[in-house]
């Protein structure tokens, strides 16, 4: 039978927006000594905007933005979103042939050119030589941006750098966690730079990053084949399956389904510090059942 303080703890939960989808996670909340946190829309708002768009050779920044909205127009990456809002006003061409190149970006064909956007892997891929804007980009990602390279016809045309501030209560969640004797690490696809830098000014020093979609779970099971107990926070479908993998898997509410269905746990009210309340009441209910 379900003990009486699963009972309280789970309705307690509930009470607060941290709903527990079986008594089992209460219970494995207790043991958990690493979280890991998913970076885009889990430890930050989610809500990317470009902050500044740099052009190569002869191109002008709004030709950048032009070309990249085009391309973006076939994806929903939040990234994409931001995007093809900076590009409004701007006559954008049509694309064909657009392809997800997840985890990377996307490549489509633009006025008879094939034209690739996305991260510095998908660069060196497709032999895209950076030289000319790699020092701003670099730059870009040590101020904590996300670097967006746009290539066409063989050759950069410019980078677009995306700004997505954290979660105010990212930084609180971080520092109470580890007062409470629980490691935190950062996952994201996103490359080292830029996770690097967020990841300082929220205090945590265990990143993972450049890690593709595929690959979210395996460094889950990493960690747990070192013997750690983990939790893993996520809004994405690409967290899914590194939610499903962890011991606890703990979903923003106001992320996507299968986040949400992959979880153990749901924060309902999308704040991470929410992490902290999940902790605190499977200890205390632990206590009261022995
Ligand atoms: P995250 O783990 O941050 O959700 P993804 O795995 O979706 O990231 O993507 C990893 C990286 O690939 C992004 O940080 C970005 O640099 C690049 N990328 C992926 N999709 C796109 C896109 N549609 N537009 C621009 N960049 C993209
Ligand atoms: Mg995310």
């Amino acid at each position: 039978a379900t003990p009486m303080a699963v009972m309280v703890g789970t309705g307690l939960g509930a009470m607060n927006g941290i709903l527990f989808k079986n008594a089992s996670a209460l219970e494995d909340a207790t043991k958990l000594d690493v979280i890991v946190f998913d970076k885009t829309g889990t430890l930050t708002m989610g809500q990317p905007r470009v902050v500044d768009v740099i052009a190569a050779g002869q191109a002008s920044p709004d030709e950048v933005l032009r070309i990249a909205a085009a391309v973006e127009h076939g994806s929903d990456h939040p990234l994409a979103l931001a995007i093809i809002e900076r590009a409004e006003g701007l006559t954008v061409p049509d694309a064909q042939s657009f392809l997800n190149l997840e985890g990377k970006g996307a490549r489509a064909e633009i006025e008879g050119q094939t034209t690739f956007l996305g991260n510095r892997r998908l660069m060196d891929e497709e032999k895209i030589g950076l030289d000319e804007l790699a020092d701003a980009a670099e730059q870009l990602k040590g101020a904590g941006r996300t670097v967006v390279h746009v290539a066409g016809g063989g050759r950069l045309l410019g980078i677009v750098a995306i700004a997505d501030a954290p979660r105010p209560t990212a930084q609180a969640t971080v520092a109470k966690l580890r007062e409470r004797g629980v490691q935190v690490a950062m996952l994201t696809g996103d490359n080292a730079g830029t996770a690097k830098r967020i990841a300082a000014t929220l205090g945590i020093d265990m990143v993972l990053a450049d890690v593709l979609p595929g690959q979210k779970a395996a460094k889950i099971q990493e960690l747990q084949a070192q013997g750690h107990k983990v939790g893993m926070v996520g809004d994405g479908v690409n967290d899914a399956p590194a939610l499903t993998q962890a011991d606890v898997g703990f979903a923003i509410g106001a992320g996507t389904d299968v986040a949400i269905e992959s979880a153990d746990v749901v924060l309902m009210k999308s704040d991470p510090y929410d992490i902290v309340g999940a902790i605190e009441l499977s200890r205390a209910t632990l206590r009261k059942m022995h």
